[in-house]
């Protein structure tokens, strides 16, 4: 029995591993989980699952089931997501809190030597060399959840690295891949979040409209596999059935193809190395009829181009992209800002902060908090908040 921690339980992926849990009860224990403020959800699943230690992350909320509720012990605010992660029952911890926010249980799960099944892209993004330094130092097991990534580790793990020559992340292209670009300025935040193939949270849904979302995976994909933003490319690929894509030096293509759920990266990042066992769903190939696959336009996606400018910068660009991104779209989510404004905003904090190389937490932690002070001015200002 393996125990497991969930962070951000309540969320699409925590939903979604919850369906795992569940559909393998002899096989995992889950030990540990936060949510933010969904109270009537921690207390069901307290009751199904029984787990050591859960944290409710937003302070408001302090207190408000007591200390224990059952016999599970009842933890308040952020910090506290580290000890989740770090009780000697817990063997894997599955990182689904949105935002950059999840590095520091990142950090303490992989100093307690536990194997991460990693959704919270924002922490590779932004703390990527920070986190690769701790992997290797701890000999770290750390297994891609987003579905373009799991499907890559797959491809990557049947196949010499020296025999691979690029590999590809498809893209559904989102909420607006077929709008007139002149009418993105005026879409809804309602019109964002209408995804046409995943059902996701709504930061990574306005991030997937405007292939932001991939950009940060591209990074992601640089940082977890070591190849160069050359070697990296991204196809909109609009039915989301093939995840990921290696071209080997022979020139062959080899792609990773699956029913779009979530539960498939999520089985096999719980249950790595060992093989998944049969989840009970049958998904025929002679039902997916088409696969198209084609280049992005940047003039449509103007976020996936800056995302590789600032993978390509290195240093803190990537943070600097990660934390300007996070708080545009919180802006853009409370419709205080056009959609068309979240690259602009990007493009001048990528401008106007400096991307030298963090030495250490602190060091990136403070790029994240001028990013996120000088885009808070932007929008005060009315710079460029079109
Ligand atoms: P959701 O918005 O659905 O869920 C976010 C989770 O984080 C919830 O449990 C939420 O709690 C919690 N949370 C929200 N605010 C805070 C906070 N301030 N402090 C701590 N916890 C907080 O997100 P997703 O599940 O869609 O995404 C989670 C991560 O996984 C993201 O990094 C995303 O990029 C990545 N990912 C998601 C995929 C998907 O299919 N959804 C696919 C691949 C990667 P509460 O519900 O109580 O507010
Ligand atoms: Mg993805």
């Amino acid at each position: 029995m393996v125990g497991v921690s969930v962070l951000g339980i309540s969320g699409s992926v925590g939903s979604s591993t919850v369906k795992v849990l569940r559909q393998f009860r002899d096989s995992f224990s889950l030990r540990s989980f936060s949510v933010h403020s969904n109270l009537d959800l921690a207390k069901s699943l307290i009751d199904e699952f029984s787990p050591e230690v859960i944290s409710i992350t937003d302070s408001k909320l302090e207190g408000t089931l007591g200390s224990k509720y059952k016999s599970t012990t009842i933890l308040y605010g952020e910090d506290s997501l580290s000890d989740l992660v770090r009780l000697s029952s817990v063997s894997v911890v599955v990182t689904a809190v949105v935002g950059a926010r999840g590095v520091r249980p990142t950090i303490a799960a992989i100093e307690a030597g536990k194997k991460i099944a990693i959704a919270n892209k924002e922490t590779l993004v932004t703390f990527g060399p920070l986190i690769n330094r701790l992997v290797a130092k701890y000999s770290t097991l750390m297994v891609p959840v987003d579905s373009e990534h799991n499907a890559l580790f797959q491809l990557i793990e049947r196949e010499k690295r020296s025999n691979i020559r690029a590999i590809t992340l498809t893209a559904s292209g989102g909420s607006f891949r077929t709008l007139p670009i002149e009418e993105l300025e005026h879409v809804s935040v309602k019109q964002a979040l209408n995804h046409p193939t995943w059902s996701m949270g709504p930061k990574i849904t306005v991030d997937s409209a405007g292939l932001i979302n991939k950009g940060l995976e591209v990074i992601e994909a640089h940082f977890l596999f070591g190849f160069s933003y050359d070697e990296i490319e991204v196809v909109i690929h609009p039915q989301s059935l093939t995840h990921g894509i290696i071209e080997t030096i022979d020139g062959a293509c080899l792609q990773y193809t699956s029913h779009p759920d979530m539960i498939y990266p999520i089985a096999h990042s719980l249950f790595y190395p060992i093989p998944t066992p049969n989840m009970l769903i049958e998904r025929k190939p002679s039902t997916w009829k088409t696969l198209e696959f084609f280049p992005p336009n940047l003039d449509r996606y103007p976020g996936l181009k800056l995302a590789y400018l600032a993978g390509r910068a290195g240093g803190a660009a990537p943070s600097i992209f990660n934390a300007a991104n996070e708080e545009a779209v919180a802006l853009f989510l409370e419709e205080k800002i056009s959609f068309t404004a979240i690259p602009k905003l990007i493009e001048s904090a990528l401008n106007k902060i400096s991307n030298a190389f963090p030495d250490d937490l602190e060091g990136y932690l403070e790029k994240d908090r001028k990013t996120r002070e000088l885009i808070q001015k932007e929008f005060q200002r009315g710079g460029v908040t079109i």
